[in-house]
């Protein structure tokens, strides 16, 4: 078969045929020389590409824009956002473009969208432009987060352009190509919203619906449905964000999904010593996005969700608010239910009944005093259900007080061997190994990783890939991959506007 016959996606562009007035069709900016970085050969498997025919020139081409493949409609979507709790009413892919859906070899309707592909009609300021770093380290993350078994938008390659891009010094420019359940966000509903009205945000929930919540259809209020879906999905997403200690650092309107994916890897990162005030963002001062806060801020942003929606729920404004508040109002019952569910998996209770939720906290609090890393930590307490607690009572200062929950913990662990099947200690430290990550993206390496990138030696950054493609399994000679980073590293900082 040709390489052409190879690159065949098979795109049914439903977005760019049903929600005219939400893009702007457009072409990406064309690169000087591209040369591939990253594939990712089993996405591209599932998208029902061959992944040799992608490292070929005319697949590069593809994955950087210079190439329209058939079937394509390339669009800059339009969208709204509040950022940093201020309304921006337009928004829109400024520096990306969806190139169209794929049907994967599931049959699942798959955005495939670039990122840093040019100035688009939605660009402002900005040069349209994304440097080699930021993109590897969207591609790393997005892996690390897909591999721990978290809903997440994913990549599929990073080509450098060729091209520089004038950041706080000269960098190499590249474009990522990323792969999402779709890019409907908030923002698109406050865009429809605040752009046209209710014909256009109807339009746009049954497509939402058609697309993410199919049963909503059937509901007495599908609208309301709908709200409560993607009110509980991301209730399920930013809970599991807390249990590996994610923050995602900008968690504007704009970069929440209606699918309930995490999109939009900027100044995201993974908490090292447990603290709910934990900011990484150069640019979040008031610790707005800190990790303790992103459930009221999922929360908050889905409020602005359901105001979009209010003229469809109910002609009667008062009967709509309330229908719609009582749904926002059950997301702090439905995050607490995810949030413990996971939780007690970490500690081995997942069979309890119950509440344990003392127990996990005073856990925390004992993190929170001590400055224990928080992925350690709970990974090691599947040693101690093994026999040998010193792994875990290492990780702390002043491991009395460790001791001291610890003979709590055992004595729940014991009344839930009593109440149910799970008495066996092998048994339940191999079902916490499953939830407990060995290996998360580590900040210091990841920078160690891209610095090495920049100069052209790529071995790193693939380790790192490596190592996180498989966060629950404790491999021989990936010792490194398990600490936090030195003291020497400091206060790590991240960028957003990358
Ligand atoms: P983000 O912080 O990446 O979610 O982006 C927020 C908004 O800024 C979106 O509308 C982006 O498209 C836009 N944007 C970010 N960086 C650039 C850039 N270099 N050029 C044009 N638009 C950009
Ligand atoms: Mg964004």
């Amino acid at each position: 078969m040709s390489v052409a016959a190879r690159l065949m996606f098979a795109f049914d562009n439903s977005y760019v045929r049903e929600l005219g007035g939400l893009y702007e069709p457009w072409q990406a900016a064309p690169a000087p020389a591209p040369r591939l970085l990253a594939l990712n050969e089993e996405l591209a498997t599932e998208l029902g590409v061959d992944a040799d025919a992608l490292r070929a020139p005319d697949g590069v081409a593809v994955l950087v824009g210079n190439a329209t493949p058939d079937g394509a409609s390339p669009v800059a979507q339009a969208y709204a956002g509040h950022q940093f709790g201020g309304f921006v009413p337009r928004l829109g892919d400024g520096r990306a473009l969806l190139l169209g859906e794929v049907l994967d070899v599931d049959g699942r309707r798959r955005d495939l969208h670039l990122k840093g592909s040019g100035r688009t009609p939605f660009a402002r300021g900005g040069d349209g432009k994304a440097p080699v770093g930021p993109m590897l380290r969207e591609y790393a993350i997005g892996e690390a987060m897909h591999a721990l078994g978290i809903p997440t938008s994913r990549a599929l390659a990073v080509v450098a352009t060729g091209d520089h891009v004038a950041r706080d010094t000269m960098l190499p420019g590249a474009v990522l190509t990323r792969v999402a359940a779709s890019h409907v966000r908030v923002g698109t509903f406050q865009y429809a919203a605040a752009h046209d009205g209710p014909t256009l945000v109807r339009r746009l929930a049954e497509y939402a619906i058609a697309r993410h919540y199919p049963h909503a259809v059937e509901a007495e209020n599908p609208y309301l449905a709908f709200l409560e879906s993607v009110v509980d999905a991301q209730a399920s997403l930013v809970a599991r964000w807390m249990h590996v200690g994610f923050i995602h650092g900008v968690m504007n309107t704009d970069n929440m999904t209606i699918s309930g994916e995490t999109i939009d890897y900027g100044p995201c990162a993974f908490m090292d010593a447990f603290d709910p005030a934990t900011v990484f963002s150069s640019i979040d001062h008031g610790g707005r996005y800190a990790y303790g806060n992103q459930p009221r801020i999922a929360q908050w942003n889905l409020a602005r969700l359901a105001e979009t929606l209010l003229p469809l729920i109910h002609g009667e404004p008062d009967t709509a608010l309330a229908a719609a508040t009582h749904v926002l109002q059950s997301f702090p019952d439905r995050y607490d239910e995810y949030w413990n569910h996971g939780m007690r998996a970490k500690v081995g209770l997942a069979d309890a009944q119950g509440s344990d939720s003392a127990l996990i906290d005073d856990l925390l609090a004992l993190l929170h005093a001590q400055r224990v890393d928080f992925t350690s930590c709970f990974r090691a307490l599947s040693s101690a259900v093994r026999g040998d607690a010193a792994p875990a009572r290492l990780l702390f200062a002043e491991p009395l007080a460790f001791d001291a929950w610890a003979d709590r913990w055992r004595a729940q662990l014991s009344s839930q061997a009593l109440s149910s099947q799970a008495s066996d200690p092998r048994a339940i430290a191999e079902a916490m190994d499953r939830v407990n990550p060995v290996y998360i993206p580590r900040n210091h390496q990841m920078e160690e990783a891209l610095a090495a990138a920049s100069t052209g030696d790529l071995g790193p950054f693939e380790r790192l890939l490596d190592v996180l493609a498989q966060p629950f399994d404790e491999r021989p000679g990936l010792e490194p991959y398990t600490a936090p980073a030195p003291p020497s590293f400091g206060s790590y900082r991240t960028f957003c506007g990358t």
